[in-house]
């Protein structure tokens, strides 16, 4: 079968691997229907150090499931399928707790250890536990809607609960990629009051205004921080969105959150250390957030995308095959393409 395989920083090829297949009895085999790019896949596609042997990247998808393994009982072969970007069990006390994502027999797609999805197929570990059936036919024009649970849709509402997003509250989102547009719709869907989106590329601020954003600041850094103030009557606001993982980022969300309010981070953090630590202490903000459980929220934001009340696969606006994957790359990363989808 044919599959992404990055090889180092900017070195992604379409290349003939073999066949994914049921190693455990608990694995299923899903035929991709439906993949994207995601903008932690950037991170490797600009950092990854040379390697001979590859990644087969890709951890957002959706598709059809063709085999399953012996000890499957609740999947079965035909089912169309949301593929979170964790695999877990269903089963564990983390689980039990909604947070797939830390489940102690999971992993994550796209790794060494386990093949991505950009690609004709993927094998599913522990698939009883890690796949989401939905009733809708493979080709269902809700699709790309449906393709966002996998990830993005459910990390920018990670990145709102997180920030603890309620009736009322002002809401700032630093970043404006896909995450953080998400993070716009899932801040209107909470009942905020007021949305103020941190972002400079045109096409992005048009989307995020449709998506519910009331205020847009373009500029950075210490001009961010005065105008969010100036926009939340000198407070700041209750509950910011970091969506980026920059330290930058991490600075400007603590910089613009009011005393008392919260920081949700869903950007993967680039350094060790966390910034701003010291204005996050002397104002009393909570910093949470991570690796959003999303197998969790498709229960919770589904209906939601099946009647139409919100509109993430608004978030694509280029879909390609398999072959131009490496463009697709280049794309998101050159700010070309907010995001891309596969249709292996
Ligand atoms: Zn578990």
């Amino acid at each position: 079968m044919r599959a992404t395989v990055m090889y180092g920083a900017g070195d992604v090829r379409i290349e003939n691997v073999p066949d994914a297949r049921i190693i455990e009895p608990t694995d299923a085999i899903v035929t991709v229907t439906r993949a994207c790019i995601c903008g932690s896949d950037l991170w490797p596609y600009q950092q990854m150090e040379p390697t001979d042997t590859g990644r087969v990247m890709g951890h957002e998808a959706i598709g059809v499931v063709e085999a399953v393994g012996g000890e499957v009982r609740k999947i079965r072969r035909g089912d169309v399928v949301i593929m979170p970007f964790a695999f877990s069990d269903g089963t564990c006390v983390f689980c039990h707790d909604g947070l797939q994502t830390s489940c102690v027999h999971g992993g994550f797609f796209g790794t060494t250890e386990v093949a991505g999805a950009q690609a004709e197929a993927v094998r599913i570990p522990l698939a009883d536990g890690t796949l989401f059936p939905v009733q809708v036919d493979k080709d269902d024009a809700l699709m790309p809607s449906l393709l966002t649970l996998s990830d993005v849709m459910g990390t920018g509402h990670h990145a709102a609960v997180s920030a603890k997003v309620g009736p009322g509250k002002i809401v700032a989102v630093v970043g404006d990629g896909a995450v953080g547009l998400c993070g716009v719709i899932a801040a209107r869907r909470l009942g905020a009051q007021q949305i103020i989106i941190l972002g400079r590329h045109a096409d992005r601020i048009a989307l995020a205004r449709e998506f519910g954003a009331s205020d847009v600041v373009s500029g950075r850094g210490d001009e961010a921080v005065e105008r969010v103030r100036a926009l939340t009557g000198g407070l700041g606001a209750h509950s910011v969105l970091e969506c980026v993982g920059l330290d930058a980022a991490m600075t400007t969300a603590i910089s613009v959150a009011r005393p008392g309010g919260a920081v949700g981070r869903v950007g993967v953090p680039q350094n060790e250390m966390m910034p701003a630590s010291q204005p996050a202490f002397y104002n009393n903000i909570s910093v949470s957030g991570g690796p959003a459980p999303a197998r969790a929220y498709i229960e919770e934001l589904l209906p939601d995308v099946l009647n139409g009340t919100i509109q993430p696969g608004s978030v694509f606006d280029r879909v390609i095959g398999l072959d131009d994957v490496p463009d697709g790359y280049r794309a998101m990363n050159d700010r070309e393409a907010i995001k891309v989808m596969v249709e292996p």
